[in-house]
């Protein structure tokens, strides 16, 4: 079975760290780790190459993502006693992904002896946007790398780690008829346009229609993309093309921005986050290079100063917006991602708006340490 590249080194990382998928309350498989440091879910078998444990929420966040992602393309997954192997880890990445430069690629899904292997540098979208590629092939369904791609693109955003589609909106962009041309070795660079028309057709056609066209087993090479695409949506690729070139949609967001539960208000007086920063917690993931809480929210009512203390033995809190917002004529200070180490206290303006807040740990063997976040409005 083929390689399948995934998400490439260019992104930022603070960009993938905005992306990360969620979990829910959803019932949770056993967490704990075998003594050969293999954790196993319904249909996963995860492992890292890190001298580092699996955070407990990587098994709840991975089989989750596993089940919504199945459905979404309404395809079934495997049985329970043929688990597939996903591997954390850079040394994980180069072992299984060498159809590429290690440097290069953050994830891909190979093959062993034992069929499809998912490899990944960290849990997260990464792994979201493996699994999407490994169900497919799981299922021996595959279209083009163009439509593949942009499907786990948007496919690897979920609640509380959301995936921006950015349409054309009348300027110059790559499309269907262009992307179609490039081949697989070539792709890197235009995940993101991929990502543009498969989200557009989503919206458009809706998702069963365009799950239709993507499962027809009728697929063979790119070339066949075109008629098929005509077969299933009743009009010719390059007139959908010129329909998506100048579609006013707002560009899409795949997943919401932020979780309810993990949202908190400036408006009702000062935050306060604390209590045990614990990879053996279901509210911690993570398997290779860091351990992360469930992404959080925070609303900023109004361009106010703030003072953000971070007390810890050990990581990084970050407060950033992704999202449009247009809090008045403010300075630059205030839109700043604010970046904190352990012990930090920050004193600085913030925009009026929807923020997020990520706290992580590299701390090698990810120990657990209590963790106290304060955020008040203080006199600008
Ligand atoms: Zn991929």
């Amino acid at each position: 079975m083929s390689f399948v590249p995934a998400r490439w080194q260019p992104r930022a990382w603070a960009v993938r760290l905005a992306l990360l998928a969620s979990m829910g309350s959803a019932c949770a498989p056993d967490p704990a780790p075998s003594d050969d440091g293999v954790v196993q879910t319904a249909h996963l078998r995860i492992t890292t190459t890190t001298g580092n444990p699996i955070c407990a929420g990587t098994p709840i966040l991975l089989e989750r993502e596993l089940q919504r992602i199945a459905a979404a393309m309404e395809l079934p997954l495997w049985p329970e006693d043929d688990e597939l192997d996903v591997r954390f880890g850079r040394d994980a990445v180069a072992e299984v992904c060498t159809s590429w430069d290690p440097d290069d690629i953050l994830g891909c899904v190979g093959s062993d002896d034992d069929g499809a292997v998912a490899a990944a540098v960290e849990v997260a979208s990464i792994a979201s946007h493996e699994l999407v590629h490994a169900v497919r092939l799981r299922n021996e369904i595959w279209s083009t790398v163009m439509l593949e791609e942009g499907l786990a693109e948007i496919l690897s955003g979920s609640d509380g780690f959301p995936y921006s589609a950015r349409y054309p909106h009348g300027d110059p962009f790559y499309g269907p008829v262009e992307l179609l041309q490039i081949p697989r070795e070539d792709f890197a660079p235009y995940y993101v346009h991929a990502a543009s028309f498969v989200s557009w057709l989503w919206e458009t056609e809706g998702r069963a229609s365009l799950m239709a066209y993507v499962n027809d087993p009728a697929f063979d090479g790119a070339e066949s993309a075109t008629p098929l695409f005509e077969q299933h949506f009743g009009l010719p690729l390059p007139d959908a093309e010129q329909v998506l070139a100048v579609d006013e949609r707002p560009d899409a967001i795949w997943g919401a921005p932020c979780i309810p539960e993990h949202t908190y208000s400036l408006a009702d007086g000062p935050v306060e986050l604390s209590g045990d920063f614990d990879c053996s917690e279901p509210s911690v993931y993570g398997a290779a290079s860091w351990m992360s809480l469930w992404p959080m929210c925070l609303e900023v009512p109004q361009t106010m100063r703030v003072r953000i203390s971070f007390e810890a033995d050990h990581g990084r809190f970050q407060v950033f917006s992704r999202e449009a917002c247009d809090a008045g004529p403010v300075g630059v200070e205030a839109y700043r991602p604010k970046l904190m180490q352990a012990g930090d206290v920050l004193e600085e303006d913030i925009a009026g708006c929807r923020h997020r807040m990520l706290l992580h740990s590299s701390e090698p063997g990810f120990p657990t340490t209590p963790y106290t976040i304060r955020i008040e409005e203080i006199d600008g």
